[in-house]
């Protein structure tokens, strides 16, 4: 009970029935909230009904799609051809009775193991890369009990888009849905929605992360030299640091030397103050970072890690386009609105890798006097990702004008211990950016960890 004592989402307690049915009403988040606050029974209780409606939609979804494939065996076996009635080799109650000879072995065990497995498995990840969202001043298990929370909170959208994505996937790939939009093949379409649901069910479960992180109680340490951490509690304001002898002034001021960034000023951040906060977090991270005030709201910083991913994913639109119009090659044009998605998918779990190595090992290690102050710095980092984008947009592009001048045949693209050059160049690639980014968090470490704002 040391968790829900303290949550500031939602401090009273909820009835069972109100629990059970919070991860479908009212905002995302605040299903996040009530989980994170709710006694240990209730959860426990709230947590079994949401599995087993999550084995009964996904059984349901499995048992229609397994039925509508007997059809296609019907009309392989050749007696059916022409016939544009459906008709279907198996009755639902052949296919049940099918399904309970297999018992365990077959789909009922798939299922029925499957799901709760997938459901400790997203516990799993939400902690590993949602962790530095949900750390708080207490210790680790407190932080993977809030990824259980969470989870559990986000269940009630995971079931809706799970489930929309299922129908989606039955009426496309098996009553030509497509047709009706005058779309040729269903491929496309499966392929969109597949990228979809997926961004989609991280957006739901960060929500909930959100919802059930640990804001209640406010950093109240000593105030510190930001210069070397010494503690400033009875050196007077307007002396000198003891040991590094930086004005105490600067450090204890507001606004004076950690005096915020350009996209944290004024009511709204103005699309000027983005790109001017991107670039220079990009060029001069310790600059950026020791400016940055880490303490409080971060709903800016999350405001500009969204603007990113949103710019990524219409830069990669408009660079695909242009690929096809100058090249004259590259994916179909209704493929670009999808394809654009996966450098979002990939940059975003990148994003994360990099953030959880960096501040896990900070929390574990103690690095922060408040593990919270990292927050900001995850979400400011995101911005990274652009050079990311850059080596492999100019990699592809010219790799794709090499392949169509014939000019790859004469280069020489050989084989290095086994693995082929330009996979070679790109693991290469992938992992200097990869150290760089670690290495920009450990700067932002050494800039905020005696902060003051
Ligand atoms: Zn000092």
């Amino acid at each position: 009970m040391e968790v829900s004592a303290a949550s500031s989402g939602g401090g009273r307690d909820v009835g069972l029935a109100e629990l059970i049915f919070a991860p479908l009403r009212g905002p995302i988040g605040v299903a996040g909230a009530k989980f994170a606050s709710a006694p240990w029974g209730k959860f426990a209780i709230a947590t079994v009904t949401w599995i087993l409606l999550l084995t009964l939609a996904g059984g349901s979804v499995r048992f229609y799609i397994d039925w509508e494939k007997s059809r296609f065996r019907w009309f392989a076996s050749g007696t059916g051809g022409g016939n544009s009635t459906p008709v279907y080799s198996q009755t639902p109650g052949g296919l049940w009775s099918d399904w309970q000879s297999e018992g365990l072995r077959g789909p009922f065990g798939n299922i029925a193991i499957g799901i709760p497995a997938a459901f400790c498995g997203l516990v799993v990840l939400v902690a590993i890369f949602l962790g530095p969202d949900l750390h708080s001043t207490r210790s680790i298990p407190a932080t993977l009990v809030r990824a259980a929370r969470a989870s559990i909170g986000a269940s009630g959208w995971l079931l809706i888009v799970g489930a929309c994505a299922g129908i989606g996937y039955i009426l496309f790939e098996f009553h030509h849905l497509q047709l009706a939009f005058g779309i040729a093949d269903q491929g496309s379409i499966l392929f969109a929605g597949a990228i979809g649901s997926i961004l989609l069910m991280l957006s739901i479960v960060g929500r909930c992360v959100v919802g059930a992180r640990d804001d209640s109680a406010p950093y109240q340490g000593p105030p510190r030299c930001e210069g070397c951490g010494y503690e400033l509690t009875h050196v007077p304001d307007s002396g000198l640091c003891p040991e590094c002898r930086c004005e105490v002034e600067r450090s204890l001021r507001p606004g004076l030397w950690r005096c915020g960034i350009a996209w944290e000023r004024g009511e709204r951040g103005t699309a000027g103050a983005l790109l001017a906060s991107a670039a220079s977090l990009i060029l001069a991270p310790r600059k950026f970072y020791s400016c940055l005030c880490v303490r409080g709201d971060d709903r800016r910083a999350r405001r500009f890690s969204a603007w990113q991913f949103r710019m990524i994913w219409i830069g990669a639109f408009v660079w695909l386009i242009s690929l096809r119009t100058v090249l004259g090659d590259g994916p179909r044009r209704q493929d670009c609105v999808a394809l654009a998605l996966i450098p979002v998918l990939a940059g975003w779990g990148v994003w994360r890798i990099m953030a959880a190595i960096s501040v896990w090992w900070w929390y574990a290690a103690g690095e922060l006097s408040d593990p919270r102050w990292s927050r900001k710095v995850v979400q400011y980092e995101a911005a990274f990702l652009w050079t990311f984008c850059l080596v492999f947009g100019s990699g592809f592009t010219i790799g794709l004008w090499l392949v169509q001048r014939s000019v790859t045949r004469r280069l020489p693209l050989g084989w290095f211990f086994g693995i082929p050059l330009p996979m070679l160049f790109f693991l290469a690639s992938v992992g200097t950016l990869v150290l760089i980014g670690l290495y920009r968090y450990r700067i932002a470490l050494r800039a905020i960890r005696w902060a003051n704002f």
